[in-house]
């Protein structure tokens, strides 16, 4: 971090600020400019927040970080890349992992012919929500434990593992007992409970990314998980809130190859939620993979019209068969060479 003193600092002032910087753990290095003084506080084990307070300090200006706040997730810390397994699929590895199925289990029919289904197309995770985020309190909720079950018989039809949110501290252990890695919703990735409580359990986690959370957030947040003790996270781009209404979020790809940069986590997208829209869902799909996404998350519905959830961006069952024929045939578009 470093500290800006303003033109009209005293000595007195600066020497104030570099008895408190080494106060807080940190080494302060001195820049003497023509017209002000910039002193920097450095190293790792200091007390950010208190350098931050000095703001307030007479004759300071300004405090400005140039490190990034989190430290787990930074491929500073680590710079080789993190392989996430799920049950023998590996996340962040060479392949592009595609998870596919409904938005909602519905029922156990709905999700073994999706299951099947998606399979069949080369989808290597199963999705499906048992409990659902829904900005109305009067839409479908989900099955719960019921949906579950059906996810578990699904999953041992099929061999796919399964991903699927969990909402609630309270739900964690039930969830963890069924599914193979738990979704953190986009609505849920600032819920610091639920997240310390994801710390503890013995499951790789699903971070998506929250529509109005910035790059940093969103890190902080999987800081949180790691911090607690589970190395095991996969982060989800799903769009953000911008001004646009044509599509139902911005899917903020830019983000997904910044975070590769920033981070040595796996990064997935998500191009049903971050467009709202089935015909954008393969072109989406083919540039995440082109900005480097490590695996798609796909909503896929036997009857989207009858879907209880997010019908209008679901595949139906030929359309994901295709979607993924597209990845396979051309994953990125050739340029032709002059
Ligand atoms: C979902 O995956 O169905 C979902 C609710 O996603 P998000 O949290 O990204 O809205
Ligand atoms: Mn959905």
């Amino acid at each position: 971090m470093l500290v800006n003193m303003s033109a009209k600092a005293t000595k007195e002032e600066i020497n104030h600020v570099i008895d408190r910087i080494r106060e807080c753990g940190f080494q302060a290095h001195v820049i003497e400019g023509a017209e002000r003084t910039v002193i920097g506080a450095v190293g790792n084990s200091g007390r950010r927040a208190e350098i931050e307070a000095l703001r307030a300090a007479p004759g300071v200006e300004d405090v400005i970080q140039i490190a990034h706040p989190f430290k787990l997730v930074s491929r500073q810390l680590k710079p080789t890349r993190t392989i996430v397994e799920v049950a023998g699929v590996r996340i962040g590895a060479e392949d592009v992992v595609v998870m596919a199925g409904p938005c909602s289990v519905e029922s156990e029919e709905q999700l073994m012919e999706t299951a099947y289904a998606v399979k069949a197309a080369g989808a290597c995770m199963l999705r499906g929500g048992a409990y659902k985020p829904r900005t109305s309190p009067y839409d479908f909720q989900g099955l719960g434990v019921e949906a579950l079950r059906f996810l578990q018989h699904a999953s041992r039809s099929t061999g796919l593992p399964i991903v699927t949110e969990v909402m609630s501290e309270v739900d964690v252990e039930t969830v963890a007992e069924y599914a193979d890695m738990l979704q953190v919703g986009a609505r849920n990735m600032q819920n610091f409970s639920l997240l310390r409580k994801l710390a503890t359990v013995e499951r790789p986690i699903l971070l998506k990314r929250g529509p109005s959370a910035t790059i940093k957030e969103w890190l902080l947040a999987a800081e949180y998980l790691l911090a607690g003790g589970n190395a095991n996270v996969v982060l989800c781009e799903r769009g953000i809130k911008t001004f646009e209404t044509a599509t139902r979020n911005t899917l903020d790809l830019a983000a997904v190859a910044l975070v590769k940069e920033l981070s040595h986590l796996p990064v997935i997208a998500d191009p049903s939620h971050g467009t709202g829209l089935r015909s954008l869902i393969t072109p989406m799909a083919r540039a995440a993979i082109g900005a480097g996404a490590d695996g798609l998350m796909i909503e896929v519905h036997p009857c989207p019209e009858r879907a209880l959830s997010d019908g209008p961006q679901s595949m139906d069952l030929p359309g994901f068969a295709e979607l993924m024929k597209q990845l396979v045939r051309d994953p990125v578009r050739q340029f032709k060479a002059a």
